[in-house]
């Protein structure tokens, strides 16, 4: 078994400059985010409002937290004081939570918005047809604590490589669209968070600049079913 600082210079050796490596430690205990700590890793990303205040209260605070699963609107409340990135934006109502959140914690938060391409109608975010209309109201530009920082998107779960680079190049397409449309004279929109274990090197092909990768780092997720 490969240690998890042997499995993180693997993966980092692996990337070009410039792409972030965030480190998918849900399900995993908080020794084992220290072990990556240890050998270096700052950057984590968790999928579970819950789980990730908690780690986040055990481990050291200089950790950039992401969220990078869905966020109900009733949940921001406990991530705000802490969390630097939210990837998974997938409505108007819950930026504007996190605006008013991150506004009560005197905090500027810096989300992306989530792109529906994969296939599965489990996945969340936007289609680019509402993205294009989100973009389009002024109250996207009135946002005071929230920093629109680029796009994130996950890929159809197959084996099918063609399937999943076309799904990427299609985001990276519409990212620089989104760029030079709606940020062009923005340059904190500059983040295209694609990419997991099993596909981040078609994103990075594709334009990724932050890879969200969990198994590849800290090896099987066990779920406890029983709840
Ligand atoms: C779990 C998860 C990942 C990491 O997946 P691996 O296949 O373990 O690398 C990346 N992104 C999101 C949104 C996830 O939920």
């Amino acid at each position: 078994m490969p240690t998890i600082a042997d499995a993180l210079r693997a993966v980092k050796s692996s990337l070009p400059q410039g792409v972030e490596l965030i480190a998918v430690s849900k399900t995993h205990p908080a020794e084992l985010i220290r072990e990556a700590y240890a050998a270096g890793q700052r950057h984590f990303g968790e999928n579970k409002v819950q789980e990730l205040a908690l780690k986040a209260q055990a481990l050291p605070p200089d950790i950039v937290w992401h969220m990078i699963g869905h966020l109900q609107t009733n949940k921001v409340k406990y991530i705000a004081p802490f969390v630097s990135y939210i990837h998974s934006v997938d409505s108007e109502r819950v930026l504007d939570q996190i605006e008013h959140e991150a506004a009560k914690n005197g905090r500027i938060i810096k989300c992306l918005l989530q792109v529906h391409v994969a296939r599965e109608e489990t996945k969340f975010g936007f289609l680019p047809s509402e993205l294009h209309s989100l973009l389009q109201s002024a109250f996207v530009y009135n946002l005071h604590h929230v920093r629109i920082c680029g796009l994130m998107a996950m890929a159809s779960n197959t084996d099918d490589i063609d399937q999943v680079r076309r799904e990427f190049h299609v985001v990276q397409e519409l990212f620089k669209q989104t760029k030079s449309i709606f940020f062009a004279n923005d340059p904190s929109f500059c983040e295209l968070s694609m990419g997991m274990s099993g596909d981040y090197k078609l994103a990075i092909d594709e334009g990724a600049t932050m890879v969200r990768i969990g198994s590849s780092i800290f090896g099987q997720r066990i779920y406890n079913t029983e709840k």
